[in-house]
């Protein structure tokens, strides 16, 4: 089995000839097939079946008597191997390899150069299934439940489209307010006579939305979608539909690449890193970007690690949208302090041990050195930094000279929620000297208070934690 994945593609066969090698009724299904795709169908073996020899009469296929002959395969495009006999099918298959002619061993992944999926049929529409030859039998049951999804009118809205299609593109030339018009067409009222079999009545209601959709001058909007920590799964359903509908995606670097597969094929997918120290240039060129793609009738999406509204500038984009009249959402995500909590095992809230959490940000020296550390050093809360990597010294001197004790522990959650994640279990006083020993890197997340020690007993995801064995926390006296 190549443990690369197959390229999937549909072939046009109509007029060309394939060679199915076989007379018997694995054959003759094979080549009924064919001849649904209007191939030139030639059928080689010593004997073959009643309904082969039928349809040989009936001028609709073409038989070649006798043993295999690499000669068979002249003029080829496709070869089916359907033989009973695995050394004839071996031969066919060399062969085939040999004028570089695709071939398909039925029932033999190893010998074929390409897979023949389980398909669900509403033609035009063609869903086609594979695993490559891996588990046949999980293909078809996954056929099955996509025939239960696919209502039996959608071969005849596809036609519907392909009819109108060129007059669609004639009357609305804009690409994007194309795709928005028959997404509503293909989901709407047009689809709903479709599928009661009206098809005349569909037809003038496409003609109605087409003149609406001509007359309306669409205006693009922006949704501002938090992407979560990583973990695909844990990205909300309204921020999946956000992006599935979007015509343009402006994503940071922190949105994984998982986050990213799930948007729609087409959509545009421009990465805007903000290199630190550059934050300004680059945020007013992102703001450019919001503006041109929602002028020019879009649906924008703005895609950002974590949440949108935490340490993320959402709040200054929307200032900038609302200034500019552009019309916006938001749907926000699971930031990364409640994503590497939950993956470290470390609640942030404790009845025993903390009854507050503070998100603070310290990605810069100055924002550190201005901090309010007498209330930050505050007993039975947790903190949680986002950006500290680079500022570990300062939070550490900063709280044990307001009082936080040296022995509370802390927890650095690299990479939260996605499979490369490390956690690093410690104490405050010896915080700059961990993350250096185990060379934690950016996206990290320091967690400060006696939660941390949690993660020691409760970690249930990835790795389990570095770091000195820190003592349980002691529950409080009831
Ligand atoms: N809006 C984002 C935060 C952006 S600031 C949110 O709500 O999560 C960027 C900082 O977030 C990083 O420097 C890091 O401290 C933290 N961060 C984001 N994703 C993370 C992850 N998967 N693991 C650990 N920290 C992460």
């Amino acid at each position: 089995m190549p443990a690369s994945r197959l390229y999937p593609i549909f072939a046009e066969l109509a007029g060309r000839r394939v060679l199915v090698a076989g007379g018997g009724q694995v054959a003759e299904r094979k080549v009924a097939a064919l001849l649904e795709a209007g191939a030139d169908v030639h059928v080689g073996a010593p004997a073959f079946s009643r309904n082969l020899g039928l349809w040989a009469d009936q001028g609709r296929i073409c038989l070649i008597s006798g043993e295999f002959e690499p000669s068979w395969l002249d003029g080829a495009w496709l070869v089916i191997a359907a033989t009973s006999d695995s050394a004839v099918n071996a031969a066919v298959a060399a062969a085939a390899a040999r004028e570089r002619i695709w071939c398909n061993v039925v029932d033999d992944a190893q010998r074929s150069s390409f897979q023949v999926p389980a398909v669900i049929d509403r033609s035009p529409l063609v869903v086609a299934v594979s695993t490559g030859g891996a588990a046949p039998v999980l293909a078809r049951l996954v056929r099955e439940q996509i025939e239960r999804l696919l209502d039996p009118s959608l071969g005849a809205l596809a036609a519907l489209a392909d009819r109108w299609r060129a007059r669609i593109r004639g009357r609305l030339a804009d690409l994007g307010r194309r795709r928005r018009f028959l997404e509503k067409v293909l989901q709407g009222r047009v689809a709903e006579f479709v599928r009661r079999g009206q098809i005349a009545i569909a037809e003038s209601a496409l003609e109605q939305e087409l003149a609406a959709a001509e007359k309306s001058t669409a205006q693009g909007s922006v949704v501002l979608v938090g992407a979560g920590p990583g973990d695909a799964g844990l990205l909300t359903l309204r921020g999946l539909r956000a992006l599935n509908e979007a015509d343009v995606i402006l994503h940071d670097r922190l949105v994984s690449r998982e986050v990213l597969a799930l948007a729609r094929r087409d959509a545009e997918l421009i990465e805007v890193a903000k290199e630190a120290g550059t934050h300004h240039t680059t945020q007013a060129g992102i703001h450019a970007l919001l503006l041109e793609h929602a002028r020019a009738g879009r649906r924008v999406v703005r895609l950002k690690g974590g949440d949108p509204f935490v340490f993320g500038r959402g709040g200054e984009e929307l200032e900038f949208l609302q200034q500019h009249g552009i019309a916006f959402e938001v749907v926000p995500g699971i930031t990364a302090a409640l994503a590497c909590a939950a993956y470290s095992g470390i609640p942030l809230t404790h009845r025993d041990h903390a009854q507050s959490v503070r998100l603070v940000t310290a990605h810069c020296r100055e924002s550190l050195d201005t901090l309010d550390w007498q209330a930050l050093a505050a007993e039975r809360q947790t903190l949680v930094f986002y950006m500290g990597v680079a500022g570990l010294e300062r939070i550490r001197a900063h709280l044990l000279a307001h009082g936080r004790a040296g022995a509370t522990p802390v927890a650095l959650v690299e990479n939260g929620s996605r499979t490369e994640q490390r956690v690093v279990l410690g104490a405050l006083d010896e915080l700059p000297q961990l993350a250096a020993q185990h060379a934690v890197k950016s996206p990290a997340l320091l967690i400060v208070g006696e939660v941390a020690a949690l993660g020691g007993c409760l970690h249930w995801f990835g790795a389990a934690p570095l770091g000195p064995v820190l003592p349980a926390p002691l529950a409080r006296a009831a």
